[in-house]
């Protein structure tokens, strides 16, 4: 899982990025409203924690203009003591959850963990599309129409979680090398290519109407043949 840090308060911020990685999460920090915005808009992140109070631009606004553009990233706030209007406009603005500073490492760790069981799909643990169902917890696919299931590599499996969780959207290579590779180079750009004809494969072997198509220039998005 890949987590966005918006904190200006450096020794915050660096205490958050420790923990954060302790934990397995790959973690980016932005110091301010302004990039941690761009950043959150990106949609490369799983889960982001923002903080209110931010230099160039509040956590307030930064979240209400992402959700207006249609990025709906699992936003955990953090607060100031005290400061319920903060909350009320945070959950108001769209942020899944919030925290009040300060707060215990082991509760944040706990309310990041349920906002990605939530972004990962429903309560079954599944995200659809079309005639598919991933299954995020036996890492399989399957058609609906067909009731034929496979399993996935680990590569593939990311690729097709990243696809249903911005459904609608044109991915770009570059996106999907950074997010599922961690790199966006030259190198990352050809495996995406050769993944994607992995997960293609995978979708053909169910019999799913659902494709990967490219769209020139832009990169890639999902389809359903049959819509
Ligand atoms: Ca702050």
């Amino acid at each position: 899982m890949r987590v966005l840090l918006v904190e200006d308060e450096k020794s915050m911020a660096e205490a958050l990025q420790a923990l954060l990685r302790m934990e397995k999460y790959e973690t980016d920090v932005c110091a301010d409203g302004i990039t941690g915005g761009e950043a959150l808009e990106s949609g490369l992140y799983d889960l982001a924690v923002l903080d209110v109070m931010l230099p160039g631009k509040s956590g307030l606004e930064v979240i209400r203009q992402a959700r207006q553009r249609g990025i709906r990233t699992p936003v955990l706030m953090l607060t100031a003591r005290g400061e319920l209007e903060d909350m009320v406009a945070g959950l108001d603005g769209g942020a899944d959850d919030y925290m009040t500073k300060p707060f215990r490492a082991e509760e944040l760790l706990a309310r990041l963990r349920a906002l990605g069981r939530r972004a990962r799909g429903g309560a079954d643990g599944s995200l659809s599309f079309g005639d598919i169902v991933l299954d995020t917890r036996t890492f399989t696919v399957r058609c609906t129409t067909s009731g034929q299931s496979v399993r996935l590599g680990e590569k593939e499996y990311r690729i097709l979680e990243y696809f249903l969780s911005n459904q609608g959207q044109i991915l770009r290579k570059e996106q999907l090398a950074l997010k599922i590779w961690g790199y966006d180079s030259e190198a990352e750009y050809n495996k995406v290519e050769v993944y994607l004809t992995f997960t293609r494969k995978k979708l053909a072997f169910v019999g799913s109407e659902v494709e990967i198509k490219a769209v020139r220039g832009l990169g890639y998005e999902l389809r359903y043949r049959h819509v």
